[in-house]
């Protein structure tokens, strides 16, 4: 382990707790659920004149355009708000990509709506952990790091998107451009666990809705003239679920369609996800969709049409994500922060970074739990932790550390 330098002691020595906890409470207060774009629209101006207080440029960049099959088949556009980007000395030879998210996955209809303080040292409120805590952390940690003397000779780019909880599908491009000749990338999701663990590789995800036509008739009169859409989307949802194995695992979901009892269904829509864990698993599964679908067509004489894909390839862990996490349990030990990490199932937009070459740790933001459900909880103190840990990180990263 390599202790903490006197440099290195005096970035973190102003670290801000308070002002990143008033931050994170301001901003849990705003419902900014994925598509709620009212919300949205204040979060990203919230954000905006926050990351000011850093020596770049910050805009907001219009969401690329996407759609969603609608329940009759039908392809509608999906509304998605604004992604915020702050550049910091774009021309500096050595640049950092750190990533957050603002939307969370209540809509303003949901009933958890604010912080709820469970003891000393816990909050419990939408987004704090997931990922409103990263955010104040992202930020102090890059006001921390302006202080260091290697700062001037180092660029990075700041983004927080607003669709991140539904796979990134309007910021993925976003992404993938401000990647590009990175040299490391932080992402601000959450620890793994609440003693501060981080993810190591992830799966990947796709999510797919393929469309049935088939030809409706009575059910009664004349059910040979039919081509039941249902049953095709059904047998098709069997055989997906079959074609599973310990490498990807397929999740039917939902089937939509049909209508009266008596008339034979012309229309339905089966939606499903995928999890591969490698890039052959998804890959391999792209060829076998391929021919499902025309066996499907040619044994139920209906037409298929297919949306959607892969959102997040499988993360693997390469050799210089590996000397990234060296490097931050490292900065944790001389920090006294016990880092540990572990494989995981779920994915964000760290798969996205990993996928473009650049080695990412995508859990630096806050020690919390329960995401995604009302009990969702934060570790107050985890706040200025984990701002000195990334402070340090961005440190010796700056002076080639991976190298
Ligand atoms: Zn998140």
């Amino acid at each position: 382990m390599k202790q903490l330098t006197d440099e290195e002691r005096a970035l973190i020595t102003e670290i801000d707790q308070q002002g990143m906890l008033a931050a994170v409470e301001l901003w849990a207060d705003i419902n900014s659920g994925t598509g709620h774009l009212p919300g949205l629209a204040r979060m990203a101006e919230e954000l905006s004149t926050a990351f000011s207080a850093l020596p770049g440029e910050v805009s907001l960049i219009d969401p690329a355009p996407v759609t969603t099959i609608a329940a009759d088949g039908q392809e509608v556009p999906r509304e998605n708000g604004q992604h915020l980007v702050c550049r910091v000395r774009p021309d500096a030879p050595r640049r950092f990509l750190l990533t957050g998210h603002m939307d969370t996955v209540y809509p303003p209809d949901h009933p958890f709506q604010s912080i709820t303080w469970l003891d000393d040292d816990t909050i419990n409120g939408p987004g704090t952990a997931d990922m409103k805590g990263g955010i104040a952390v992202i930020l102090e940690a890059l006001k921390a790091f302006e202080r260091s003397p290697h700062a001037a000779e180092i660029g990075y780019d700041v983004m927080i998107n607003s669709d991140e909880e539904t796979g990134s599908l309007s910021s993925s491009a976003l992404i993938h451009e401000l990647a590009q000749g990175k040299y490391a990338a932080l992402t601000y999701e959450p620890s793994a666990r609440p003693e501060g663990t981080l993810a190591h590789a992830r799966g990947g995800s796709g999510n797919y809705a393929v469309t049935v036509t088939g030809q409706s008739a009575h059910a009664g009169r004349n059910p040979q003239d039919g081509r039941n859409a249902i049953v095709a989307a059904a047998d098709l949802a069997v055989r997906l679920k079959a074609a599973q194995h310990a490498s990807i695992s397929i999740n039917p979901a939902k089937i939509d369609g049909g209508g009266a009892n008596n008339v034979v269904p012309d229309h339905a829509v089966l939606r499903f996800n995928i999890r591969p864990k490698t890039t052959a698993a998804a890959e391999q599964f792209e060829k076998t969709l391929a021919q499902l679908i025309t066996a499907i067509e040619t044994e139920h004489d209906v037409s298929l049409s297919l949306h959607g894909g892969i959102s997040r390839p499988p993360k693997p862990v390469d050799a210089q994500a590996e000397k990234l996490f060296a490097l931050v349990r490292d900065v944790g030990a001389a920090l006294g922060q016990n880092i540990d990490w572990q494989d995981t199932g779920g994915v964000c937009d760290g798969n996205n970074v990993a996928a473009c070459g650049v080695p990412v740790i995508d859990t630096m933001g806050v020690r919390g739990g329960k995401i995604h459900s009302p009990q969702e909880f934060m570790i107050v103190p985890s706040l200025s932790e984990r701002a000195a840990l990334s402070a340090i990180t961005l440190h010796r990263l700056a002076s080639g550390a991976l190298a």
